[in-house]
């Protein structure tokens, strides 16, 4: 049986459902140092085993991007919190989600390792990303809570 874990943002509009690859307690926990995920206390994971299923109401989820422009941010319209960021990659649409954001349990207690990117080129986070990243679906439907 698959694990899955539940979570959504604090208005319920974008539901996220993570199927770990490897036992949560080993999956990492990232704290990126830019100042977009350190002024939302973001902590991430992503694994490449894993899988990464997003559902939002139609027109709940905004897109942000800056620095690099090859991430988009995705952002509850509604509460505005940070559920995940994504970037399309040849191996398709790849991602990590906010475990904090979206209050998965599982990762209670831990510390996130903090992680500076700033010095990578877009290819370098790319490449980077297609390594550590999994793969993501967003669909936008209307949640059943
Ligand atoms: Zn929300």
């Amino acid at each position: 049986m698959t694990v899955q874990l539940a979570g959504h943002c604090h208005c319920g509009s974008v539901r996220v459902i993570l199927e770990p690859g490897r036992p949560v307690g080993e999956m990492p926990l990232r704290a990126c140092q830019c100042s977009f995920c350190r002024t939302r206390c973001a902590e991430t994971t992503s694994d490449p085993g894993s899988h990464l299923f997003v559902e939002a109401a139609p027109g709940a989820l905004n897109h942000y991007q800056f620095g690099l422009g090859v991430t988009d941010f995705l952002l509850c319209a509604e509460c505005g919190t940070y559920v995940a960021a994504v970037s399309e990659t040849e191996g398709g649409l790849m991602g990590v989600v906010n475990v904090r954001g979206v209050a998965l349990h599982g990762f209670e207690g831990r510390t996130p390792d903090p992680m500076t990117y700033d010095d990578e080129s877009a290819d370098e986070r790319l490449a980077r990303r297609q390594d550590r990243w999994m793969p993501v679906v967003v669909t936008e439907v209307q949640p059943s809570i």
